[in-house]
């Protein structure tokens, strides 16, 4: 017997009387519409029978849920940094910096002398301090340096890049199409999988303005494949005068390998490559908030602080305080302990075992599995790490996945051979009790 008639009409829901305050306060169309999406969801997720009392309660909770702007989510999904789910989570003194930067503070002003000063002041010296690069610069995002650095550098002269870097970044964005928003003409040079230095000469005797290298972060490539050496690249743009700008992507600062993780190239490393400019990201592996750093000579970096695109792509106080608490965590040796993309990265198996087989024993139901967790955010492509995970069988599995969607906090899984699988690595410590109750009511509003 279906029971879906079990289900009370939203215009009764909405009359109840303990639901009349909210009425008030919200005004009806609100509560109606929170009572259509409670009964809704009970009916996609086949929570028939739920009673009057919870249903009441879950359009309160949603009523309530209106005020904030994003709802809170518990990533079980494994992959570190989740695109979706906003990249990197940012660590605690991060997120602190951000709230003393919300009101007013000394964003452009010298306290001690009165005088305005720049909103990069502190930024510049640390950048100098953890990469020995001359001068830095930050801007929105990873993108937006790259279309600084080449709007800056190539003007409308074309940017020489191979073909083998013209990389879709995700988002359905492509960086030859930031390269051409530039101005400057893409100038494809090479191919797919073989590029040669004599390729990067021609380009030079056709003019190019720039040569753009891209860092494989996000794909890997194997087979009947060539790439001059990047010091020959360099010396061969430095013979020319020929300004050459490497974007990074990922923005690691501190090695991978000891996570179990394949080489990724070294902020530091490729400052000292001695580019013109390197352009990354800020919450990828850097683990902080979105931002684009641009690091190289001081006499490239202050062509590019006054580009006219500079003043559009800045960053405002709340990223740039973001930004500076993050590096701040490198400078004080803290990161490996504060931030949370490497506590995630460093936590030992037996740990992540203990976790798992203690949310089996609360719930009294799944198995502990052996999984693999990802970095994810286009970075350390085909690279995993061996992990475990809590595996529940639910029939279907989609449903289970989305009733955990829908909790407060949300929870995100995956699904693997027909079960949700619950990843404890992305999962922080604190969030084990609210994680372990979404489940078990999840797996109990059953048919
Ligand atoms: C991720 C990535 C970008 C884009 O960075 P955002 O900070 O997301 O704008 C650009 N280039 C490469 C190589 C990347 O990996």
């Amino acid at each position: 017997m279906k029971t879906a008639g079990r289900l009370p009409s939203i215009h009764l829901l909405v009359e109840d009387p303990q639901l009349q305050p909210a009425v008030q306060h919200w005004g009806r169309p609100a509560v109606v519409a929170a009572a259509r999406k409670t009964i809704e969801l009970a009916r996609s997720t086949k929570a028939f029978h739920q009673q009057r009392d919870e249903l009441i309660s879950a359009i309160k909770k949603e009523l309530a849920e209106r005020k904030k702007p994003y709802r809170k989510v518990i990533n079980a999904t494994g992959v570190v940094l989740h695109t979706n789910l906003g990249r990197a989570p940012l660590a605690h003194a991060v997120t602190e910096a951000l709230i003393d930067a919300a009101g007013y503070c000394d964003l452009e002003t010298d306290l001690t002398s009165g005088e305005r000063a720049s909103r990069l002041r502190d930024v510049e010296p640390l950048l100098a301090q953890l990469t020995t690069a001359e001068a830095g610069f930050v801007v929105n995002n990873n993108a937006a340096a790259v279309l600084l650095a080449v709007a800056g550098l190539a003007g409308k002269k074309p940017t020489a890049i191979s073909r083998g870097h013209l990389v879709e970044i995700g988002g359905g964005f492509r960086l030859p199409t930031i390269i051409e928003a530039s101005g400057s003409p893409l100038l494809e040079i090479g191919t797919t999988n073989r590029t040669h230095l004599h390729d990067y000469e021609e380009a030079i005797k056709k003019g190019a303005g720039l040569i753009l290298l891209v860092h494989r972060s996000n794909f890997v490539m194997t087979g009947y494949v060539a790439e001059p050496p990047i010091k020959e690249i360099v010396s061969l743009a430095k013979q020319h005068q020929i300004p050459i700008v490497l974007d990074l992507g990922s923005g690691a600062l501190i090695p991978t390998q000891p996570f179990g993780l394949p080489h990724e190239m070294l902020v530091q490393d490729a400052v000292q490559a001695d580019f013109d400019a390197i352009c990354f990201s800020g919450d990828k592996l850097m683990g902080g908030p979105q931002a684009g750093f641009l690091l190289g000579k001081r006499r490239t970096i202050d062509v590019l602080r006054k580009h006219p695109l500079a003043r559009a792509l800045r960053c405002d106080k709340i990223q740039l305080a973001a930004v500076i608490a993050t590096l701040q965590l490198y400078q004080r040796q803290e990161a490996l302990s504060q931030i949370p993309i490497w506590q995630m990265l460093a936590t030992p198996g037996d740990q992540l075992r203990q976790r798992a087989e203690r949310w089996k024993n609360v719930l009294g139901q799944g198995d502990v599995v052996v999984a693999q967790d990802t970095v994810g955010g286009g970075t350390l492509p085909d690279a995993s790490v061996s992990s475990v995970a809590l595996a529940l069988d639910f029939r279907p599995a989609e449903i289970l996945q989305k009733r955990l969607r829908l909790e407060n906090p949300a929870i995100v899984t995956h699904i693997e051979n027909d079960r949700v699988y619950v990843h404890p690595r992305t999962v922080a410590v604190v969030d084990d009790d609210v994680l372990v109750m979404g489940l078990r009511r999840a797996l109990l509003a059953q048919e």
